[in-house]
């Protein structure tokens, strides 16, 4: 077991990691902390090479004591697919999918939340509830189903129906209420106050970015221990990208990186973009978006307690947040899935569009190496149906 304690991502503050924590004193996320000069006599690219892919081949990187279960679905390393003609179209360099969405669940919220769940069954946890706009409930439930904990999901009404059955497919129990998703996490935070349950609100627990920071791990792998020039993420609350500036972090510790990063560019739709707001007015947090309403329902998010977080790795980065129009996502969504036979989530095709963007405005050279992220499988979202009616005698008469 390499972790050693908790710190406040605000004030440096110590906490004990031998015990379920949530926020820190002042209100923000906690961050584990490993003794990483002894991981790094532990691991070298040797080892990891040795071992089989998926979440556990990061162990010495992961919070849960050694000898205690990881819960797994079976989470593959994902894959890096480039999107060869979207390149060609752009006269660019083929941009790299990291396609998400062939995780268990069909996104990248397995990730953060199978560590998440498994320290919580560790800890002896037996209730857990969590406010979600879809994806993260499914992963919730699932490993809770897994683990054996009772699983409540509170979601908005906004929620894609395909999200709220399958999350009940695995027991758990749904709420849809009438409001935005922080405002389902004031009702999580009240029955945990009361407590009714664990919180499991994005952050509010300090082990799905630890889930999430496999993201970063992996692709420093993948990639020949040589980062991309730059990242584009689907940024709702952040965890991801956060999770991967910690990753790039811990590996230059243990010597597999040098200290060059990728800029890394945070993604949001115009329709809920308080990250770019932000970032726009030199702010170091964010204020909330009103009215939030986008496709792209995973970075629906109006509010992030980690935004100064994110801020801080986009402005360290030297990158950007952009926030794309809302008819570039289902543009991106399409062209990516008739030029390379490649379909996005909305979120992914809002990353694709960021990175048009990106290009456009001249922050981003064809030539660079870059890396998209796709966050979930396209297939869990609904679909425009363009297919024609067609009758099967006129079919004989030659109407094909
Ligand atoms: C949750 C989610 C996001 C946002 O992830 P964060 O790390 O919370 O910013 C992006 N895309 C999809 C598909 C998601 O489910």
């Amino acid at each position: 077991m390499f972790m050693t304690h908790l710190e406040c991502s605000l004030t440096g503050e110590r906490y004990d990691s031998d015990r379920p924590q949530n926020l820190s004193r002042v209100g923000k996320p906690l961050l584990a902390r490993y003794d990483l000069a002894a991981v790094k006599r532990a691991l070298t690219a040797d080892i990891l090479a040795a071992r089989y892919s998926g979440m556990s081949k990061w162990r010495e990187l992961l919070p849960l004591p050694l000898g205690a279960e990881l819960i797994s679905l079976g989470e593959p390393e994902t894959p890096l697919v480039a999107l060869d003609a979207t390149g060609r179209r752009h006269g660019a360099r083929a941009p790299l999918v990291k396609d998400e969405g062939r995780l268990p669940t069909g996104s990248f919220k397995a990730r953060g939340l199978g560590v998440a769940v498994s320290m919580a069954r560790h800890f002896g946890v037996t209730r857990i509830a969590m406010p979600t706009n879809g994806n993260a409930g499914a992963a919730l439930a699932a490993y809770g189903a897994r683990a054996g904990i009772e699983t409540i999901v509170i979601c908005p009404a906004e929620t894609p129906a395909i999200n709220i059955t399958e999350t009940a497919a695995y027991g758990a129990k749904v709420y849809v209420a009438d409001g935005q998703i922080d405002e389902c996490g004031a009702l999580v935070g009240k029955g945990a106050a009361e407590g009714r349950w664990f919180d499991f609100s994005t952050l509010k627990e300090p082990y799905r970015i630890e889930g999430k920071k496999v993201m970063g791990l992996e692709l420093a792998e993948q990639l020949g221990w040589q980062l991309p020039d730059a990242i584009f993420y689907p940024t709702g609350g952040g965890t991801g990208l956060i999770g991967m500036w910690k990753a790039f972090d811990e590996l230059e510790a243990i010597g597999l990186i040098g200290p060059e990063r990728p800029r890394m560019f945070a993604i949001q739709a115009e329709g809920c973009a308080p990250i770019v707001r932000a970032f726009e007015a030199g702010e170091e947090f964010a204020t909330r978006w009103d009215g939030a309403a986008t496709m792209a329902t995973g970075i629906r998010v109006p509010r992030a307690v980690g935004d100064f977080l994110i801020l801080r790795a986009v402005r360290d980065s030297g990158g950007s947040a952009i926030a794309v129009p809302e008819a570039m996502i289902g543009e991106a969504v399409r062209d990516a899935a008739h030029d390379d036979g490649f379909l996005l989530c909305p979120e992914g095709g809002a990353v694709l569009a960021g990175w048009r963007i990106a290009l456009d405005r001249g922050l981003i050279g064809k030539q660079e190496r870059v890396l998209l992220f796709n966050c979930a499988n396209g297939n869990k979202y609904p679909l425009v149906d363009t297919s024609r009616r067609i009758n099967l005698a006129e079919v004989e008469a030659g109407a094909l």
